[in-house]
C-alpha cells in the first residue's frame, strides 16, 4: 500500500527489527533516514539493497516537501532513525504531520524503543508513566524541569552519560538523596545494565568509574508529596465510608 512507514530499527541489538519491518525495508521505493551512514549498516546485516536520503533536523523542511511530493504519487517511503523508534527523541514525528495534513496514510511498524524497554524492566510501576526525552542540558533549567514534574507517577528520561551524575545530584536536591532511581544502559547490547538505588547510591557507584559510557534511560516514581498525601488518604476514607453506607 502506497504510504509513509515510520519502521523501528534495533537500539543496539541487530536482532531486535521484526519481520514485518525488514519487508517493508526491502519492498518499500526508499528509504528515509537520520543519518545514512547509520542506517547502512543494518541494511548491509540484512543484505537490503534501497536507495536512501538523509532526513534530520537542518533540512527537515525542505526533504519533507520533496518526500512528500513522491509519496502524493503513490510512493512508499520507510523513514527510520539512528535507533529505536522514529519520532520518539529524534526525526521522524514532522514528516509524520506533514503526511497526515497532506492526506497520506500513516503506518506505525513497531519494534525497540529505549523508554518502553528501561520501564518494563526498571521494577517500578508502569501504572502512569511519562516520558519527557532529554531534560535541559544546564543545571538550573534541569531543575526547574524536575520540580514541575507531577507526583504519583514514573518518569522516563533520557540522558547523555557525561551528564548522568549532574541530573542524580539533582535529583538528590530535588527529591531527597532516598529518592530511588534506575539507571538502564546500553540495552539489548554486550554491556546491558540496570542499576537500582537510592539517587545518592546510584550517583556514588557511577561516580566511582573511570568514566561513565554508554546510552543512558533514567527513570523514577515520585510518590504524592506531604501536602497531597493527607488529601489521597481523606479521598480513601470518604470512599470507605460512602461503601459501608450502601
Ligand atoms: N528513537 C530512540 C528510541 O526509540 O528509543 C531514541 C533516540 S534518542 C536520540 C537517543 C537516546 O535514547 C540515547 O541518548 C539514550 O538516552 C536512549 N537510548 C537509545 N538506545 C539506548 C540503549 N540501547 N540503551 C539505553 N538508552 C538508549
Amino acid at each position: 500500500e502506497p504510504g509513509l512507514y515510520l519502521v523501528a530499527t534495533p537500539i543496539g541489538n541487530l536482532e531486535d527489527i521484526t519481520l514485518r519491518a525488514l519487508r517493508i525495508l526491502r519492498t518499500c521505493d526508499r528509504i528515509a533516514c537520520e543519518d545514512t551512514r547509520q542506517t547502512q549498516k543494518l541494511l548491509n546485516h540484512y543484505a537490503i539493497q534501497k536507495p536512501t536520503v538523509s532526513y534530520h533536523l537542518h533540512n527537515e523542511s525542505t526533504r519533507t516537501e520533496e518526500l512528500i511530493a513522491e509519496l502524493k504519487t503513490g510512493g512508499r517511503i520507510a523513514v527510520v532513525s539512528d535507533a529505536g523508534t522514529p519520532g520518539i527523541a529524534d526525526p521522524g514525528g514532522y514528516l509524520a504531520q506533514a503526511a497526515i495534513a497532506a492526506g497520506i496514510q500513516v503506518f506505525p511498524i513497531p519494534g525497540a524503543n529505549a523508554a518502553i524497554n528501561a520501564l518494563i524492566a526498571s521494577g517500578l510501576s508502569t501504572e502512569t508513566f511519562t516520558f519527557h526525552g532529554f531534560l535541559p542540558a544546564k543545571e538550573g533549567a534541569r531543575k526547574t524541569a524536575l520540580e514541575a514534574l507531577p507526583r504519583n507517577a514514573t518518569h522516563i528520561l533520557y540522558e547523555a552519560p557525561h551528564r548522568i551524575l549532574g541530573a542524580l545530584d539533582d535529583i538528590a536536591d530535588v527529591f531527597g538523596a532516598s529518592q530511588p532511581v534506575v539507571v538502564a544502559r546500553e540495552l539489548t547490547k554486550l554491556h546491558e545494565e540496570f542499576l537500582r538505588g537510592t539517587a545518592k547510591e546510584v550517583q556514588t557507584t557511577l561516580a566511582a568509574r573511570a568514566q561513565v559510557r554508554g546510552e543512558i534511560v533514567l527513570l523514577f516514581t515520585l510518590q504524592p508529596t506531604q501536602a497531597e498525601a493527607p488529601k489521597l488518604s481523606i479521598a480513601a476514607e470518604v470512599a470507605a465510608l460512602v461503601k459501608q453506607e450502601s
